[in-house]
């Protein structure tokens, strides 16, 4: 990661690495005990993927506005969500389903060998990809497009499915897309709020595991400019 200059990279004041261990200290407090999740989320420049009026509030274990309506996730959500889909094993590609500013995508990066994501909102696609450029990250393919049918033209099946927006409905052709023993991660909305959910694929079943209940932004459909 040599495209941005080493003050940028670690930040200074409410963005230097004392603010970052305070928030990874309040990771583990809550339950975060993968090392490898602690470790990049410590190293990852989370004020680089916000506007600089709010930089400072970058390592703040909160969601904080992107733009179009859209939020970058709460720390804790990200990590959480990271270490339900390392738990069982070491996956090689994850489909991410939300690109967003592209937060959670790069700290995926970091951690898996290809990364796969898909943004229905343009702006929000052309500014994630000129930042995970600038930070030189290359195991990373995006794609502007409704991500709710999945990787467009592609036979391929993942490892994981991670969903960053919240579904009313089971997406069953993101389920077709993951291998055998695939998990995919989606916070789900049954109309009585949303909640953590992990599906594994066992051949033509799927098993779904429920966690606790969290806040997303809805998955909606179509692409927007
Ligand atoms: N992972 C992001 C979270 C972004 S919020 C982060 O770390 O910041 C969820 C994102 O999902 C929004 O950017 C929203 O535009 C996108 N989204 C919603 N429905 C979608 C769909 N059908 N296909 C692709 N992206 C979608």
């Amino acid at each position: 990661m040599s495209g941005l200059s080493d003050a940028m990279m670690q930040g200074i004041g409410m963005t230097s690495q004392r603010t970052r261990d305070r928030l990874i200290e309040r990771l583990r407090e809550q339950g975060i005990t993968d090392q490898r999740v602690l470790q990049v989320m410590r190293n990852t420049p989370r004020h680089l993927f916000v506007d600089e009026a709010l930089a400072h509030r970058a390592y703040e274990d909160t969601a904080l506005p992107i733009g179009h309506g859209q939020t970058i996730s709460q720390p804790y959500i990200v990590a959480r969500m990271t270490q339900l889909l390392l738990e069982h094993g070491q996956p090689h590609s994850v489909l991410e389903i939300g690109t967003g500013c592209g937060y959670q995508t790069l700290i995926l990066a970091q951690l898996v060998s290809q990364v796969y994501s898909i943004e229905r909102i343009g702006a929000l696609y052309e500014q994630a990809k000129r930042r995970l450029d600038e930070l030189k990250i290359y195991n990373v393919e995006l794609r502007h497009t409704d991500g709710s049918g999945g990787w467009p033209n592609r036979k391929y099946r993942f490892d994981r499915i991670l969903m960053t927006a919240a579904a009313s409905e089971i997406p069953h052709k993101l389920l077709e897309q993951l291998r055998e023993g695939g998990e995919m991660i989606l916070p789900f909305d049954s109309g009585k709020g949303q909640v953590l959910l992990r599906i594994t694929r066992r051949g033509d079943a799927f098993e779904t595991e429920q966690f606790e209940p969290v806040i997303f932004v809805p998955l909606l459909p179509g692409v927007s400019g």
